[in-house]
């Protein structure tokens, strides 16, 4: 679903609807569909229409723009790459890594957590004085949007990537 501007309502996660809420958005002609899948009809006793796959809303919604703390943020805002090494990890490898350790009263914060990979998180362990190469920082909404879209979408219809950029 697109926001009235022709980028998605959401980006983290990424504005995704069910059939069944598109073709209420449509039936309440709440938004425009720009593009349809083509083998996909549904049915009712008295109509049959084919599936939207994109759509834009026709009146602006407001961004959300507030950030929650999430590990998955903290992946996000250090582009999945270990902060101790510098190597990339995946969202399987990825762990999180107190900077000032738990023990030793560390806060699972954005500014006290980072990226690390399983062997650096390991070598760590409860040492403080290992620190990452950037503090680490509360990003913005804007800021985690721009790391996001530089990963690979996981997209159910390709016509969707025309509307990611
Ligand atoms: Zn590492």
């Amino acid at each position: 679903m697109l926001n009235a501007d022709g980028a998605p309502v959401s980006w983290l996660p990424l504005s995704i609807i069910s059939w069944e809420e598109s073709i209420k958005y449509m039936v309440l002609d709440k938004a425009t569909v720009l593009d349809w899948y083509d083998d996909w009809i549904v049915h009712s006793a008295n109509w049959e229409t084919k599936v939207p796959s994109v759509m834009i809303l026709k009146d602006y919604e407001k961004r959300k723009t507030a950030i929650r703390y999430s590990k998955h943020n903290v992946f996000l805002r250090d582009g999945y790459v270990c902060q101790y090494c510098g190597d990339d990890v995946s969202k399987k490898t990825a762990t999180l890594d107190h900077v000032l350790p738990v023990s030793h009263g560390g806060k699972t914060t954005f500014e006290n957590t980072v990226t690390a990979c399983g062997p650096c998180n390991a070598n760590k362990g409860n040492d403080k004085k290992i620190v990452p190469k950037h503090k680490p920082f509360k990003p913005t909404y804007f800021q985690l949007v721009e790391k996001r879209k530089k990963m690979a979408w996981d997209l159910p219809h390709p016509a969707w990537k025309n509307y990611l950029e």
